[in-house]
């Protein structure tokens, strides 16, 4: 394509700028010179005002989702040599906490629609060694839970402020982990928390991540096996002004996202992919599109990301199924819809759904260019 791109200007920045909220509060801990999350008051305020968002009574912050995953994992009782059902198309930290725990990732096939887990065929794995399932509530829509039997722990990385049925994420499992990692919807920098509605739950989460300590306990009592996995007081400085403004960006976000699919209608062979049935609020963390190769001259989904970033539009060609990721090759095991699926997506992230109407045109109109070149006679 050598005539000019069809979008030069630029997409908005993720994370947003700083607010004036967020550097007072930063620097005011900083000169408190209480830093860590045992020496003042911000981590503990921060997890508390962030399980309110979500309505469930307890949250641990934690250093990032990946170590919340192995921690919400130990705190429903998975032990090594467990199993424990993970989708196959999610990050692959999903897995790699499963590993962390000491257990066996077993991956389930997902919905060719949504990408989420197709709760059968993580029913259908539940077996005597199972000893949780993860409902991975991937790009911001609240998957199917089911009624597995096993504790199920929700990775909600993805999901600040989802709903579903009324019901937000973080309320569906036992435990629910966010993570605050760069790219996510609340973030600084890395950072995670663990929620829960279970009092037993949370005490043992807590005592995980503060080296085995009791609530109330002394500082050299260490009752249980944990671990220093507490996050800064720096980090919950820059989190707490965000819960305010989340709404608006999701928002934001989905008048985007309704845009993105309104204009891809006559794209042939590009579409949002739908949100899960009875949807409250999907959070737009990612658009998830599908990608048909055959209406694009039969170019996979990567020559169409490096061709739709030549003309100012940046998409992700996202992750490959984790049931054929070479690291995870121990725990393979055919996974058909999501390996296919995984060909056929490609993601709009959150910075660009941040843009308005009018640049999800540019997206469909750089679409529609993109696919003229490939089916074009040579
Ligand atoms: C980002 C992410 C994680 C890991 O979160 P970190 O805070 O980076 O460790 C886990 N699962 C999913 C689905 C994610 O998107």
């Amino acid at each position: 394509m050598t005539s000019s791109p069809v979008r030069t200007e630029p997409w908005p920045e993720w994370p947003p700028p700083a607010t004036d909220e967020q550097r007072e509060a930063l620097l005011a801990v900083l000169d408190s010179g209480r830093w860590g999350a045992t020496d003042g008051p911000q981590v503990e305020e921060f997890a508390a005002a962030f399980a309110e968002s979500t309505g469930a009574p307890h949250a641990v912050c934690t250093v990032n989702a990946t170590v919340g995953l192995f921690l919400a994992l130990r705190a429903v009782g998975v032990e090594p040599g467990d199993e424990v059902i993970v989708p196959a198309y999610t990050f692959v930290a999903s897995a790699t906490a499963v590993v962390l725990a000491g257990a066996r990732p077993v991956f389930a096939d997902v919905r060719p629609d949504t990408l989420l887990v197709d709760p059968d065929a993580a029913a259908a794995l539940v077996g005597p060694r199972t000893g949780a399932v993860m409902a991975v509530h991937l790009s911001g829509a609240v998957a199917d839970v089911g009624t597995p039997g096993v504790p199920v722990v929700e990775d909600a990385a993805q999901a600040h402020g989802a709903v579903r049925g009324g019901r937000a994420a973080g309320t569906w499992g036992d435990v629910a982990c966010f993570s605050f990692q760069s790219s996510k919807a609340m973030t600084a920098g890395e950072g995670g928390v663990i929620v829960t509605g279970d009092r037993a739950t949370y005490e043992r989460l807590w005592s995980l991540h503060n080296v085995g300590r009791r609530l109330a306990g002394g500082w050299y009592e260490h009752p249980a096996l944990g671990w220093n996995l507490r996050m800064t007081a720096f980090q919950a400085a820059v989190l707490r002004p965000q819960l305010a403004q989340l709404p608006g960006q999701i928002d934001r976000r989905t008048r985007s996202a309704a845009a993105l699919a309104q204009a891809l209608a006559d794209v042939e062979g590009l579409s949002v992919r739908p949100a899960p049935p009875d949807t409250g609020r999907h959070t737009r963390h990612l658009a998830l599109l599908r990608y048909d190769r055959a209406a694009f001259g039969g170019r996979t989904k990567e020559e169409f990301v490096v061709a739709m970033a030549s003309e100012g539009i940046p998409l992700d060609a996202g992750y490959r199924s984790l049931s054929v990721e070479p690291s995870l090759a121990a725990y393979a095991r055919p996974c058909p819809v999501a390996e296919a699926e995984a060909a056929a997506t490609v993601w709009v992230r959150q910075n660009v759904l941040m843009a308005d109407e009018d640049a999800m045109g540019d997206v469909a109109r750089a679409a529609r260019k993109v696919r003229d070149a490939f089916t074009r006679p040579v």
